[in-house]
Parts: structure tokens; C-alpha cells; sequence
């Protein structure tokens, strides 16, 4: 199950910054996943609960944001939202496999205390 692994990055970034501002506690982490990337957000959260179990995160709240994806078009100059398997763009009917957005898993914030 690679969401251990992404998780334990995840984590392994918010306890540097935890230390760096002398947190004792961390009680929310914020991650944001793109709709590509692959990663279940159920899976997710148990790995979340696997990995941080006797760190300081241990307990702290877990919100998971998923980002849609972006495609660009590069005949209009535009973004666009395509639809599960269809990658065309609504303005002129390229295909397009210029992804912008959505293979992301990021740390978008983090509360400490
Ligand atoms: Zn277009």
C-alpha cells in the first residue's frame, strides 16, 4: 500500500516543522491530493493512524482536501476540467495530455501547538 509511504513523508515534514517552532503537540495536518494521483483517501487515514502512533501527531485531526484535475489546452491557451476518461477541450475539441493539476499529494497546512 504505497499511502504509508506518501503518508510517512507527509509526516515526516510536519515533525521538522513541528520541531523548528518547538511544538509539543501537532493537532491538524492538512493534505491535499489530486484526483490522479492514485491515492484513496481511506487508505490514507489508516496509514495516517499507522504512522503517526507514538509521535506527537499521534491524535491530531486529519483533513484530506482532493483537487480536481486541470488539463491545458495549448491551441486556446486555456485550463480546462476534463471529465474521467475524456480529455478533450471544450472550446476547440483537442486532445489534450497536458496535466496541470491533479497528481498532487501536498502538505497544504499544519496546526501545531
Ligand atoms: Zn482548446
Amino acid at each position: 500500500m504505497h499511502e504509508v509511504g506518501l503518508m510517512e513523508n507527509a509526516l515526516a515534514i510536519a515533525l521538522n516543522y513541528a520541531s523548528r517552532e518547538r511544538a509539543s503537540r501537532i493537532e491538524q495536518i492538512t493534505l491535499r491530493i489530486g484526483d490522479l494521483s492514485g491515492v484513496e483517501p481511506d487508505a490514507l487515514r489508516f496509514a495516517f493512524d499507522v504512522v503517526t502512533q507514538g509521535t506527537i501527531a499521534e491524535r491530531a485531526k486529519l483533513i484530506v482536501e482532493s483537487c480536481p484535475t486541470l488539463c491545458f489546452c495549448h491551441v486556446c491557451q486555456t485550463q480546462f476540467q476534463p471529465t474521467q476518461w475524456d480529455y478533450e477541450c471544450p472550446t476547440c475539441q483537442t486532445w489534450s495530455m497536458a496535466i496541470v493539476q491533479g497528481k498532487e499529494l501536498e502538505l497544504t497546512s499544519l496546526e501545531v501547538s
